[in-house]
C-alpha cells in the first residue's frame, strides 16, 4: 500500500465505525497559551475535552499534522539520528467524547491493524498503566482483561507511571493509557532476545506505533485527582512509522514518505543514500526538517526572533548547518526540495501548492543569511582558538562557546567540531552553566501560579459582543493567577459582551458593575474557545448579577481598525495583483499593522493609491453585512477569503463590505463611515517576500493630520507667510550656500590681511623670524597661514598664532625644518602653553596646535611659546 492509500484506509475504517472524519487543524497554535504547535491529535480538541465547547459529534478521527520540538514533547535532537522520531509528523487518531470507551477502543485498534491492515499478531505487543500506590491507583486491570482477548500474556507488558500515564499538563484531564508496539526484527534476532525485552527500551526496530488514552481523572492544583464526567478516548498511531512496517522497512525514511526528498538531496549532494552514515544523518535531518518548516511557513509561521517563530528559525538552521557540514551545501539550497514536496504532499494538503513560491523565498532568504552568519561565526571563532593557543591552552572556554551560541547563533556542536579538527576541546561543563543561568533567568521572569478554579455557577460562556457592549451577567468561575508583577484574576462569565484578544484583535477592557462593587476588566484572551477575563479583584459576591461594561470608546476604535484592515486587504490586491494574500494582523485601539505576501516594495504612489481606494469606500459608508453560523461551503460560494494556517469550523462568521467578504470573528464597525479616514504610516518588509504597512484611522488620523498642519503653519510663520513654501524653502537654501561660499572667500581674504600685517609686526630674535600674535580667525584660517608662511620663510621662523572662535581657544605653531632639526618641538611647546588656555593638544615637531577653555589666555599662550622655544 502506498502511504496515501494508508491514509485514507484509516479515515474508511473508523468512518464505519461511525466517525466523523474532520480535518487537521493547523499545526500552528493561536488561542491556547501552554502550547506554541499542535503536538498531538488531541490538542484541537482541547475545548470539548475542557468542557468549554459542545462536539458536532461525539466520535471523530482524523490525520494531524503534529510539530515535535519545544515544551512537554522535543524530539528534535534524536531526528536523523534515529530513524523513527521526526519533528514534523502525521499522527492518526480516533476520539470518542463521553461516548465508547477502552472496550471498543482496543477491539477496533486490533481490528484495524490485524484484520484490517493484516499485521501479523506474534509481532505485537501492548503495554497496560501498572498503577501507582502513592496517588492511590490500582493497575489498569480493565484494559488488560481487555487485551487478553487478543494477545497472549506474555504480550501484555505492565508500564509505569512515566510511559502510562498520559496528562494534559500539570492540571487537567488525565488517565492511564495503552500503547501497542511493533517488533520487526529479523527471525533470527526474535529468537535470540524476545520482543518483550525491547519494548520501550529506545530499540530501533521495536517501536511503540500506536497510544490509546483513556482520560478518565481530572488533576486539581493541589495535585490530587478526581472523577472526570465525560470519558475520553483520545489515540494516537504515527502515521510514517505504520507505512513503514506496512511497507515493510526498517526506516521510516526508506518509504515513499521521504524517498523522493532524499533523492533529491541526494542528487544535490553528489552522494548516495546509505553509503556514509554522516551523509545518511545530514539527508535524515534535512528531508525531515524541510517538511517541518514548509508546513509551518503556509500555516502562516514565518521565521522569526521570538517565540514560535524563532523555533522555525532554530529548525531551519540545524538543517542548515548538516547540509553545511557534512554534504558540502554552501549555498541556500534546502528552497530547492519544496517543489518536490509539493509534488508528493500537495493533493492531501492543498496549502502548499497554493503558496509554493512564498515558502521557497522565504526558506531562500532565511538560508542565505544563517550561512552568512555561519560564516561569520567560523571567523570569530578561530580568533577565539588563536588566543587560546597563544594562552597555551587546548580548551575553548565555556563562555565562549556561549557567546558563539547566543548572540550568533552558532551551535555548539558545530563549535566543537571546527575545534576537534584544530586539536582543541570546548568546556561543556562551562556552556551548560552558562546556558542554564539563562535559562533561569528567562524562567524567574515569567513564572505564573494558577489556582485551581472556583465553580460559582453551571453555564457555558456566551460572547453577546457582537450585538451589544453592556449586558447583565454572572460569573462561572475565577482563579487565582499569580505572577512575578503581581496577583492577578481570571474569570469566565456566563454571557460577556467582552471580545477575547484573537484572530490579531487585541481584548476589550471595561468593567464590571453589581449592586454594591465595581470591578475593573484589565483585558480579556480567548483560550481554548473560551473569553477570559483578567481582572483586579474577585467580588465579595461573586453570585451577585453584574453588569458588564464594555469601554465602548476604545471598542469603537478597535472596529474601526478592523473593518479597515478588510478593506486595506481587499484594495491591496486591486492595486498589487491577486497574489496578495494576509500573512498576519494586529489590530489594536491605536493603529493596525497588516502584513502580507508581496515580493516588491510597495511604491509611495501605490500607497497612495490603495490609501485612496480605502477612503473612497470609507466615505460611501458601506453597511456591515454580516453571515453568522453560516455552513463553510456556503461562505466560500460568498466569495469570502479565508486564511491558511486558520482553524474555521463547519459554520462560519463571514463580514462583508461592499465586495470585500471575508472569513471573520472580530469586532467591526456598523458601517466603514465609522472609520472615518485612514492613512498608511509605513511600508516595510518582514521577511522575504512579505511586506507590512502599519495604519491609522479616525481621531488617530486627525491628530496625525493637526500634527502636520502646525508643522506647516509654523514653518510658514518663520518664511513670513510664504504663499509656496518649497520654492521659498528651496530659494532659502540655495541663497544660504552661495552666501556661504562668500563668506569662505572674504575670510580667507582677511586671513590674508591678517597674515601680511602679522609678517611686518615679526620681530627677530638671535636670527629667528618671530611671527606671533592673537587674531580674530578661524583655526583652519591660522593652520592655512602657518604653512604658508613655512614656505614663504623656509628657514629661522617660529609662528605662534592665538584665535578664538565662539570663545572656544586655539593656539597654533609652526617652526622651519632647520630649527626642527636643532631639536625644537612644535608638539612639545604646544602641550606646555596651551595650559594656559586650559586645553591640551599636540601634533608633530614642525607643525601643532591645542584647543582649549580660556580664550583671556590665548596673548600670555603665545608669550609663552615665544619663551619656550628658547631662541
Ligand atoms: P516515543 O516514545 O516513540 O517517542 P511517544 O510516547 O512520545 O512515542 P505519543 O506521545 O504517545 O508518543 O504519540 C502517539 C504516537 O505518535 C506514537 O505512538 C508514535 O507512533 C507517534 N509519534 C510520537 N512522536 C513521534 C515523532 N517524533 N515522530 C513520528 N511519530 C511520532
Ligand atoms: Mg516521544
Amino acid at each position: 500500500m502506498t502511504a496515501k492509500e494508508i491514509r485514507e484506509s484509516f479515515k474508511k475504517f473508523f468512518e464505519s465505525k461511525e466517525h466523523l472524519i474532520v480535518p487537521s487543524a493547523p499545526m500552528v497554535v493561536k488561542d491556547d497559551p501552554t502550547l506554541m504547535f499542535t503536538n498531538a491529535g488531541m490538542n484541537q480538541f482541547k475545548d470539548i475535552i475542557l468542557g468549554n465547547a459542545t462536539p458536532k459529534c461525539r466520535r471523530q478521527a482524523d490525520t494531524q499534522k503534529c510539530l515535535r520540538v519545544s515544551g512537554k514533547h522535543n524530539d528534535l535532537e534524536e531526528v536523523g539520528h534515529d530513524t523513527y522520531h521526526h519533528t514534523m509528523f502525521e499522527m492518526l487518531g480516533n476520539w470518542s467524547f463521553g461516548d465508547y470507551f477502552k472496550k471498543e477502543a482496543i477491539s477496533w485498534a486490533w481490528e484495524y491493524i490485524v484484520d484490517v491492515l493484516k499485521i501479523d499478531p506474534k509481532d505485537l505487543y501492548a503495554t497496560v498503566f501498572e498503577g501507582s500506590p502513592e496517588e492511590g491507583l490500582q493497575r489498569d486491570d480493565e484494559a488488560a482483561a481487555i487485551w487478553e482477548q487478543f494477545l497472549p500474556k506474555d504480550h501484555i507488558i505492565n508500564g509505569n507511571k512515566h510511559d502510562n500515564f498520559w496528562e494534559m499538563g500539570d492540571t487537567g484531564p488525565c488517565g492511564p493509557c495503552s500503547e501497542i508496539h511493533i517488533d520487526s526484527r529479523s527471525e533470527e534476532e526474535k529468537a535470540k532476545t524476545p520482543g518483550r525485552e525491547l519494548v520501550n527500551k529506545d530499540h530501533p526496530q521495536v517501536i511503540e506505533i500506536w497510544n490509546l488514552v483513556f482520560m478518565q481523572y481530572n488533576r486539581k492544583a493541589d495535585g490530587s485527582l478526581e472523577g472526570l464526567p465525560a470519558k475520553v478516548i483520545d489515540t494516537g498511531m504515527g502515521f510514517e512509522r505504520l507505512v513503514r512496517t506496512l511497507q515493510g522497512k526498517t526506516s521510516n525514511y526508506d518509504t515513499d514518505v521521504f524517498q523522493p526528498l532524499i533523492k533529491a538531496m541526494a542528487g544535490m549532494a553528489g552522494c548516495q543514500y546509505g553509503d556514509d552514515e554522516k551523509k545518511d544523518i545530514a539527508l535524515r535531518v534535512i528531508v525531515d526538517h524541510v517538511r517541518a518548516i514548509a508546513f509551518a511557513i503556509a500555516d502562516g509561521q514565518l521565521p522569526s526572533n521570538a517565540k514560535a517563530g524563532y523555533v522555525i528559525r532554530r529548525i531551519l538552521r540545524r538543517a542548515v548547518r548538516y547540509g553545511y557540514t557534512f554534504l558540502d551545501q554552501k549555498e541556500a539550497f534546502i528552497y530547492k526540495l519544496v517543489p518536490v514536496l509539493v509534488e508528493e504532499m500537495g493533493d492531501a494538503f492543498p496549502e502548499l501548492p497554493a503558496q509554493q513560491k512564498l515558502i521557497m523565498k522565504v526558506i531562500q532568504e532565511e538560508e542565505s543569511s544563517f550561512l552568512r552568519t555561519l560564516e561569520n561565526g567560523i571567523r570569530l571563532l578561530q580568533g577565539v582558538i588563536d588566543d587560546t593557543k597563544a594562552a597555551g591552552k587546548s580548551e575553548i572556554a565555556g563562555k565562549e562557546a556561549f557567546t558563539l551560541f547566543d548572540t550568533f547563533g552558532f551551535p555548539l556542536d558545530l563549535t566543537e567540531l571546527i575545534c576537534r579538527e584544530q586539536g582543541m576541546t570546548v568546556d561543556e561543563k562551562g556552556f551548560d552553566v552558562c546556558m542554564q543561568e539563562q535559562k533561569n533567568r528567562a524562567r524567574n521572569a515569567a513564572e505564573v501560579k494558577l489556582g485551581d478554579w472556583v465553580n460559582v455557577k453551571d453555564a457555558e460562556s456566551e460572547f453577546v459582543g457582537y450585538d451589544y457592549t453592556e449586558y447583565p451577567c454572572h460569573i462561572v468561575k475565577y482563579r487565582e493567577v499569580k505572577q512575578k508583577k503581581g496577583t492577578a484574576y481570571e474569570m469566565i462569565l456566563d454571557q460577556t459582551p467582552f471580545y477575547g484578544e484573537m484572530g490579531g484583535e487585541v481584548g476589550d477592557s471595561g468593567v464590571l458593575v453589581s449592586e454594591n462593587e465595581e470591578i475593573q476588566v484589565i483585558d480579556t484572551k480567548k483560550e481554548n474557545g473560551v473569553a477570559i477575563h483578567i481582572v483586579n479583584k474577585i467580588p465579595a459576591q461573586p453570585e451577585a448579577e453584574f453588569m458588564a461594561c464594555v469601554d465602548v470608546e476604545r471598542r469603537r476604535a478597535i472596529e474601526s481598525n478592523h473593518t479597515c484592515t478588510h478593506l486595506l486587504d481587499q484594495a491591496l490586491r486591486e492595486v498589487l495583483g491577486e497574489h496578495v494574500e494576509q500573512k498576519g494582523s494586529l489590530v489594536t485601539a491605536e493603529y493596525l499593522r497588516f502584513d502580507f505576501s508581496h515580493f516588491e516594495k510597495v511604491t509611495p504612489e501605490q500607497l497612495r493609491e490603495v490609501e485612496h481606494i480605502v477612503n473612497a469606500r470609507i466615505r460611501e459608508n458601506l453597511p456591515l453585512e454580516e453571515f453568522r453560523d453560516t455552513p463553510i461551503e456556503e461562505a466560500k460560494q460568498l466569495g469570502a477569503i479565508a486564511l491558511f494556517g486558520e482553524k474555521y469550523g463547519d459554520k462560519v462568521r463571514v463580514v462583508k463590505f461592499g465586495s470585500s467578504v471575508e472569513f471573520c470573528g472580530g469586532c467591526h464597525a456598523k458601517a466603514t463611515g465609522q472609520i472615518g479616514m485612514v492613512r498608511i504610516t509605513s511600508e516595510s518588509s518582514v521577511a522575504a517576500g512579505v511586506r507590512r504597512i502599519e495604519a491609522v484611522t479616525g481621531a488617530a488620523v486627525e491628530k496625525l493630520m493637526d500634527m502636520a498642519q502646525d508643522l506647516q503653519t509654523d514653518l510658514r510663520a518663520l518664511f513670513n507667510n510664504a504663499p509656496n513654501l518649497v520654492e521659498t524653502i528651496t530659494r532659502a537654501i540655495s541663497e544660504n550656500k552661495e552666501l556661504q561660499a562668500q563668506l569662505d572667500e572674504f575670510k580667507a581674504q582677511k586671513a590674508a590681511m591678517f597674515k601680511e600685517e602679522l609678517v611686518k609686526a615679526a620681530r627677530k630674535i638671535n636670527g629667528v623670524k618671530v611671527v606671533a600674535g592673537v587674531l580674530p580667525i578661524e583655526p583652519q584660517n591660522a593652520k592655512d597661514m602657518a604653512f604658508q608662511l613655512r614656505t614663504q620663510f623656509p628657514e629661522n621662523l617660529l609662528v605662534a598664532i592665538g584665535c578664538a572662535v565662539g570663545g572656544k581657544p586655539t593656539l597654533t605653531v609652526a617652526l622651519s625644518d632647520d630649527l626642527v632639526k636643532d631639536g625644537k618641538n612644535a608638539g612639545q611647546i604646544v602641550r606646555e602653553a596651551g595650559k594656559l588656555i586650559q586645553g591640551g593638544g599636540g601634533g608633530q615637531p614642525h607643525f601643532a596646535t591645542a584647543g582649549g577653555k580660556n580664550a583671556d589666555g590665548l596673548k600670555a599662550a603665545v608669550d609663552k611659546v615665544i619663551e619656550l622655544a628658547q631662541l
